[in-house]
């Protein structure tokens, strides 16, 4: 009776939590994918990036069984009929996994493991996704925190709380790689490789291949204070994808930018701040953290929403930033902030269809993080920017991209008669419309 280790969100070898454990246990250990049928019928593009990039990320990581005289097992189907199937015919003995906690994975989960017990087979499920998890990063008093710098500082606090060696180096016992190599001679060895369902069988067409690099300079991560603002420059690691989907691990990248920088592990930070958020709070998938925030009377106007979506608003960074996100399925960190505001405030739109429409784009799109940097716009959520500090998309314009070569970039018809002469909304306008609606309706809330 085999032990399977159960890929999802963690699509590599190297440094992984559980598959290590699931190794150490004894083996012979065979590794799975499910291609869930549940998530796929949800998207509505057939060249949506992001499932080209789990399905090359996949085959890459069959290709590593592989080499190791062993086999990624891949199934495509609803994951308790692929269970139910698993259990009849390997009757495994454990089933191995990493932690997601997103709330459709988690129910997903609870009844995987009540199929498997039924079976005889135990489920277990490690931390790998993030550095510290639901209740490890607390406030004195027990409660989760809901604000980013004493959560940031309470999770240095933690990290430092126990220490270990790594390399003749002293490191926090949490950042310590999993040697999994060590114990590969576990994996259950098979002769044959399986085939692999192709992006077509499932209704899929192959989208771009360009995706960013796993690696990342040096000098990116020592410049990163200087450069990250600036949308026009390559200033940032575009490592988002990366982490979404584990075809790196977040404890070596950690690890790099202890020693080098920071404020770069501070970004790397927020993830875990957000998904902490989503696991204390889940409620804040359906609406507001702040709940009295449910009751701001958005305008909600669809041409305007349709504008904003393809980048036609007539403010340069917002247009230049859908556009971008529309092309490439990136957008810069500064310019999501600024296009949130944008939507929110000025536009008076609900920030959810905000979130839905990055949900649907984003390549690096991960529930917790998005959900919490759309709320930190829409000033409803947690350690978010106050509703009465609002965005002045001109003097952001200047500030971060004053030469306009992020706006050139993306809008080649800026500066012709073409564009737009007005925008949408102007900021003045938006500015104190949204002050008065927001006040009023947290006075009446
Ligand atoms: P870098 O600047 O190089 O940062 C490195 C890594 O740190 C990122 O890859 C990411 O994992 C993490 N990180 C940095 N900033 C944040 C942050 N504010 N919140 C959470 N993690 C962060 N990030 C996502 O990963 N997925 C999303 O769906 C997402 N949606 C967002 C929506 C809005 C409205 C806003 C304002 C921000 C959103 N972010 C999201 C956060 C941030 O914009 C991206 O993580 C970042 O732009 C990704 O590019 P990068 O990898 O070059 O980032």
């Amino acid at each position: 009776r085999p032990t399977i280790f159960w890929h999802r969100r963690d699509l590599r070898f190297p440094d992984n939590a559980g598959l290590y454990r699931a190794l150490k246990a004894g083996g012979p250990v065979l590794p799975i994918f499910i291609f869930d049928q549940e998530i796929l019928r949800k998207l509505e593009d057939p060249r949506d990036a992001r499932v080209t990039f789990i399905h090359r990320s996949v085959t890459e990581l069959a290709e590593a069984y592989r080499s190791m005289g062993s086999d990624l097992r891949v199934y495509y189907g609803k994951p308790l009929e692929v269970w139910a199937g698993i259990v009849k015919d390997l009757q495994p003995r454990a089933v191995y996994t990493n932690r997601d906690y997103e709330p459709y994975a988690r129910e997903r989960d609870g009844a995987v493991e009540a199929l498997l017990e039924k079976a005889g087979a135990t489920f277990h499920h490690y931390k790998d996704h993030l550095i510290f998890e639901g209740k490890e990063v607390q406030k004195n008093d027990g409660g989760p925190y809901t604000v980013y710098t004493p959560f940031w500082n309470k999770w240095r606090e933690r990290l430092k709380s126990r220490m270990s060696t790594f390399e003749g180096k002293e490191i926090s016992y949490y950042l310590k790689p999993y040697p999994n190599e060590k114990y590969a001679k576990n994996l259950l060895p098979v002769a044959k490789p399986g085939k692999i369902i192709s992006l077509q069988e499932m209704g899929f067409e192959p989208a771009r291949t360009d995706f960013p690099p796993t690696e990342v300079s040096r000098k990116l991560i020592q410049h990163y204070d200087e450069t990250r603002d600036f949308p026009g420059t390559e200033g940032t690691s575009r490592l988002g994808v990366h982490f979404r989907h584990g075809t790196i691990s977040i404890r070596e990248k950690a690890r790099r930018a202890q020693g080098l920088n920071e404020t770069y592990l501070k970004e790397l930070v927020w993830r875990d701040f957000y998904s902490n958020i989503l696991q204390h709070f889940p409620y804040v998938v359906e609406g507001p953290f702040r709940e009295e925030y449910a009751a701001i009377p958005w305008e909600n106007n669809e041409d305007h929403f349709a504008a904003w979506c393809a980048g036609r608003t007539g403010v340069p960074l917002v247009d230049a930033g859908m556009r971008q996100l529309n092309a490439t399925g990136y957008m810069h960190n500064r310019v999501r902030m600024i296009v949130a505001s944008y939507l929110t405030k000025h536009l008076l739109i609900n920030w959810q269809w905000g979130e839905h429409y990055f949900a649907k784009k984003l390549l690096d799109f991960e529930l917790a993080s998005n959900n919490g940097g759309w709320q930190w716009a829409a000033s409803c959520g947690t350690d978010a920017q106050p509703y009465f500090r609002i965005f002045n998309y001109e003097s952001q314009q200047k500030k971060f991209d004053p030469d306009f070569t992020y706006v050139k970039a993306w809008v080649p018809e800026f500066g012709t008669p073409e564009y737009p002469s007005e925008p949408l909304v102007e900021h003045k306008f938006g500015r104190e419309r949204a002050l008065e609606v927001y006040k009023k309706a947290l006075a009446e809330a």
